[in-house]
């Protein structure tokens, strides 16, 4: 009945929130055509947990990266781990990193060195980077601005910023990231966006167990409602859901080039 191919190219499976369910999230998502799921890390034990899922898991990938919120667990063995980790066949991207100004969980010239640190050992690594950006969109814009000429790619994860933001990102060659919030009444601005941009620009993703979509609402977020984003999606730009379904997964597939371990 499905013949679709979905990709949620952000879902925090590792977390303990999957726990007691976590082969029969996988089964939910995969009967609903979500072929291909990418678990990026938030410290170091996190990625170490979703490089194990890859390794276990046929269509789960990892990306190994410290998150803004745990900047502060970030010490002098955390790059060289990190490089370790990051050479793995099944990680495919330096993720999660970047600025998290609304968290406010470390102090800002923490969070920046690590996110830049980490964003040169995806150039030197050649891998793309996810980028978690909350209230910080400008220097998020200006870091990578800053960065380009190592020709650094990736996903603004869950974008929340406006059109103009979403166009610098696209001119530095980044992808955009939509998530269960698209879904939401209250969200009129990012859906204007969205029915807007360019269908090969976006990445569709869970964010699970956070950001569940609507009609699912209060409940916990599972990679198999990524669909609800699809269908979101596919309404906003008057397009069949099977062409969504396709375009985002080729457009991760390019972006992530799982091709060489899939
Ligand atoms: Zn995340």
């Amino acid at each position: 009945m499905f013949a679709m191919q979905l990709t949620d190219t952000h879902c925090h499976l590792d977390f303990d929130a999957f726990d007691a369910d976590r082969s029969q999230v996988i089964e939910r998502a995969r009967a609903v055509g979500v072929q291909w799921i990418i678990d990026p890390g938030v410290d170091l034990s996190s990625s170490r947990a979703a490089i194990r899922l890859s390794e276990t898991h046929a269509g789960v990938f990892a990306a190994a990266g410290v998150h803004p919120n745990d900047a502060l667990s970030w010490d002098n063995h955390t790059l060289p781990e990190l490089r370790q980790m990051a050479t793995h066949p099944r990680v495919v991207a330096v993720g999660e990193i970047g600025l998290d100004y609304y968290r406010d969980r470390a102090p800002k010239d923490v969070q920046q060195r690590i996110f830049r640190q980490q964003l040169d050992l995806a150039a030197e690594l050649g891998l793309p980077v996810i980028i978690h950006c909350r209230n910080a969109t400008a220097d998020v814009l200006r870091i990578l601005a800053e960065k380009r000429a190592s020709t650094l790619k990736g996903v603004l994860h869950s974008f929340s910023g406006d059109q103009a933001a979403a166009e610098q990102a696209l001119a530095l060659g980044f992808w955009i990231g939509i998530t269960g919030p698209v879904t939401f009444q209250n969200a009129a601005d990012l859906q204007l966006l969205v029915s807007r941009l360019p269908l090969e620009n976006l990445l569709i993703e869970t964010d699970a167990p956070f950001l569940t979509p609507h009609p699912r609402r209060g409940q916990r977020n599972e990679p198999a409602h990524v669909h609800f984003v699809a269908e979101k999606i596919a309404a906003l730009k008057g397009l069949p859901l099977q062409v969504v379904a396709e375009a985002t997964t080729a457009n991760a597939a390019r972006l992530f080039d799982w091709s060489k371990t899939a």
